[in-house]
């Protein structure tokens, strides 16, 4: 929807992630006068807005189709009293991050591939976020040694051939610190991939340019695992990044997550998911919500993501559709999960399946 702005801005202004971070709301008052409605609207977010601040882009506020506490979009970016109220079951740090980190800012759960933190800077404060508990913490951009403990690890431990450089979001680095990253880790022999999980696509995309793009990939062979929920979200700002991010050799996946009120039916994941391939992003994960303190309002219960997933399978290109998955509690690491598609067996032993169209098909899978 058109934004009220004190001055509106130039297509050079738009177009500029700098003015889009110096004009983001910071709180309910600025979010009002953007929108052009009465503050007393969102007199019921303001304890919520206190716990968990707010932080958005008028470019994203902008995608909002409504200025109902309801629409899409607004309800990943606006603090919602639900974030309060009814948490139970919820703990900050679900994923017990901090107990798998060998030195600092590395979390080393799989063998082949580790994670690093960059900072805890994002261009949004997204209301499901997973590392809400530490928005009111400053963790700054890695120093040398923090750096060179972790390449260090990772010397010693070359069964790690990925690297995942998440944040926060690392694409909100200044870009020295970026490059120094980037190069830092290309620079040990057995890391093969470097994978970037960044929502800076999506919430500030004037932030990627040819540039930036040059960066993520002057070391090893990059991947970039963007963060869509919604097909509102992917605008001709997107498509301007994303061909950057292309042509400078930077390869794309989306990680969305199932958010009730948001995205959670067939018909809006199937249109996201087909549309982020013709923006040469292949659907890579669809996340149940974790447990998260602050963000149980946003978890539909995993039948539904099954249901969702049951009712694309087959009526959208399997290129188009993710694996549905959610992470064990305690860093137990991730669980796929598929619709259930083998019904029953014959008593010859012959396993029946469920085609896609609801017929029961008998195939005979040359065991016995
Ligand atoms: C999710 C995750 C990964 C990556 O897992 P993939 O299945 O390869 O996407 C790696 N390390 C940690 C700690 C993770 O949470
Ligand atoms: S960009 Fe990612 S880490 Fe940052 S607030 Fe959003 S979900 Fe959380």
């Amino acid at each position: 929807m058109k934004l009220h702005y004190a001055s509106e801005p130039t297509a050079s202004q738009w177009w500029n992630w700098r003015w889009q971070l110096e004009h983001a709301a910071h709180d309910l008052e600025e979010v009002a006068a953007y929108l052009g409605v009465e503050p007393s609207r969102f007199d019921s977010c303001r304890e919520a807005a206190e716990r968990y601040p707010l932080f958005v882009t008028p470019y994203y506020l902008s995608l909002a189709q409504s200025a109902e506490l309801t629409d899409p979009i607004l309800r990943q970016c606006i603090p919602s009293d639900e974030e309060i109220r009814n948490q139970q079951g919820g703990d900050p740090d679900a994923l017990a991050e901090d107990a798998h980190s060998p030195v600092p800012r590395l979390v080393h759960r799989y063998s082949d591939r580790a994670l690093f933190v960059t900072g805890n800077i994002c261009a949004m404060h997204c209301r499901h976020c997973m590392r809400k508990r530490d928005w009111s913490k400053c963790l700054p951009p890695p120093t040398d040694d923090e750096l060179s403990a972790a390449t260090g690890y990772l010397a010693d431990h070359p069964e790690v051939r990925e690297v995942l450089i998440s944040g926060g979001d690392p694409l909100m680095l200044p870009e020295d610190d970026l490059r120094k990253i980037v190069k830092a880790f290309s620079a040990v022999p057995s890391v093969e991939i470097l994978r970037f999980g960044s929502r800076v696509p999506c919430v500030l995309p004037q932030r990627v340019t040819p540039r930036l793009a040059a960066i993520l990939s002057c070391g090893k062979p990059a991947w970039l695992a963007c963060h869509f929920n919604h097909p509102w979200e992917l605008t001709k700002e997107v498509s301007a990044a994303c061909d950057f991010l292309n042509r400078g050799e930077v390869s794309m996946v989306n990680q969305s997550v199932l958010l009730k009120g948001v995205n959670d039916n067939a018909e809006i994941l199937g249109k996201l998911f087909t549309s982020l391939l013709k923006f040469h992003v292949k659907p890579y994960y669809l996340f149940h919500g974790d447990p998260i303190e602050g963000a149980m309002h946003f978890r539909t219960g995993v039948e539904a993501g099954l249901k969702i997933m049951d009712q694309l399978r087959g009526r959208i290109s399997g290129m188009a559709l993710p694996a549905f998955a959610f992470d064990l509690p305690g860093g137990k690491g991730k669980i796929r999960l598929q619709p259930e598609e083998v019904l029953r067996r014959t008593p010859e032993g012959v396993p029946v399946f469920r085609s896609w169209l609801g017929e029961e098909v008998a195939y005979p899978d040359g065991r016995g």
